[in-house]
């Protein structure tokens, strides 16, 4: 821990003090020793200060790691470590409100792994945890870094994508759909190919104003794409 210098003041007076008492004191006077005793007493108080003050100093920095561990997991998706539900509807929720005020477009997708269900039949849970997995970090980063991906659930993840309109928005999810489905998925049982079909919403008209109604159209849109064969983006 670094020397804590907020007591320079004191330390200054103590040293002139031990200075005057060493150098020119009548040995004999009685008040010379209650003097001496005085320092003593204020050298061995500034030091216990300094030791609380450590402490405090300790106690303050364990508590800001505790407090950004608790926010980490509470924000955060156990399994992915992308943000969590509640998480990224907040994040929807505040950058919903930004479009408002700067009037910029904003644009959210849905993301579902097409047919999971037989990759955890096939291969077990784990494997479909790893798929989870290695598909979370393709997703994080095949998107903008001023765009916010979180998982919705299950295999369904979100991408909250501020100022896209609803031509780039598509195209977005193109590029994040590529990337899952070109290259395999290496897993303990071998390489799987995984696809996903992806649903875009873009907030701007009345119809999708609001989380909810964003997040319907984005479904509604992610459903279309499952309908026409999956493996593709709707918009
Ligand atoms: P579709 O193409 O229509 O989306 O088919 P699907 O099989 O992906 O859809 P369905 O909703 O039938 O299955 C989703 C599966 O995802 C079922 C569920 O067990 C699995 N799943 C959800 N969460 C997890 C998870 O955390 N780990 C694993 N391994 N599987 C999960
Ligand atoms: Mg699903
Ligand atoms: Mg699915």
């Amino acid at each position: 821990m670094s020397e804590i210098t907020i007591f320079e003041d004191e330390e200054k007076a103590l040293r002139e003090a031990e200075t005057i008492l060493a150098s020119s004191l009548p040995e004999d006077e009685p008040w010379a020793s209650y003097y001496k005793d005085l320092v003593i007493r204020y050298r061995k108080l500034l030091r216990h200060t300094k030791q609380l003050v450590k402490m405090g100093d300790a106690m303050q920095s364990e508590l800001a790691r505790a407090r950004d561990a608790a926010e980490f997991q509470a924000t955060r998706d156990f399994l992915t470590l992308l943000w969590n539900r509640s998480a990224i509807l907040g994040i929807l929720k505040a950058e919903i409100a930004r479009s408002q005020r700067e009037n910029r477009p904003l644009s959210l997708i849905i993301g579902d792994v097409d047919y999971f269900k037989k990759v955890n039949d096939e291969y077990g849970h784990l494997v479909g945890d790893a798929v989870l997995r290695e598909i979370s970090e393709r997703l994080k980063s095949s998107i903008r870094t001023y765009d916010q991906v979180g998982r919705f659930g299950g295999e369904e993840f979100i991408i909250v994508a501020p100022g896209c309109a609803s031509d780039d928005a598509v195209e977005l999810g193109e590029r994040v759909r590529a990337v899952i489905a070109e290259n395999p998925v290496y897993t303990s049982e071998g390489p799987l190919s995984v696809t996903m079909s992806f649903g875009v919403a873009t907030y701007g008209c009345a119809a999708t104003a609001d989380v909810d109604s964003l997040i319907r159209a984005a479904d509604e849109a992610l459903y279309r794409a499952k309908r026409e064969g999956r493996n593709r983006v709707a918009g």
